[in-house]
């Protein structure tokens, strides 16, 4: 039951009442002229385009995950984490998105496994500080300081 659908209907019943309606015909023609009925080959119809709208819901959620996969898979074998070059070491901007790491510049819309969808998320001020520290382990390894 949609209770906003019935108060709207009962709303509409009590109006008439009051104006005096009591035959079926008149509140029908009332429900009606508010657009509160529907034919039943419309309300079929919205049932199947539900159950569509569902079933492709599942589906695209299962087509991410198997995309996060291929491209963890990717980057994993490419030797990084991120969008840096192959070959040098896997280290995030301390800026990065909270949830991968991207830059804020560049990031747009991503979707990781975690989090779904995202626009850009600030990262937390442990996580910067940890990126930071990566960062220069990576830099004293690489012998640049
Ligand atoms: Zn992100």
């Amino acid at each position: 039951m949609n209770a906003k659908r019935v108060n709207a209907a009962a709303g509409v019943l009590h109006a008439a009442q009051v104006r005096g309606r009591v035959t079926a015909a008149g509140l029908a023609a009332d429900l009606e002229a508010a657009g509160l009925l529907q034919s039943p080959a419309t309300a079929a119809e919205t049932e199947r385009l539900r159950a569509r709208v569902a079933e492709l819901e599942a589906e695209r959620h299962a087509t991410n995950s198997a995309l996060a996969e291929v491209t963890e898979a990717l980057r994993a074998a490419e030797g990084r984490a991120d969008g840096l070059a192959v070959g040098r070491p896997a280290v995030l901007e301390p800026d990065g998105c909270r949830h991968c790491g991207i830059p804020e510049r560049g990031h747009a819309r991503q979707w990781t496994r975690a989090a779904g969808w995202h626009a850009w998320v600030e990262p937390s001020d442990g996580q910067r500080l940890e990126r930071m520290r990566a960062r220069r382990a990576a830099r004293t390894e690489a012998g640049y300081l």
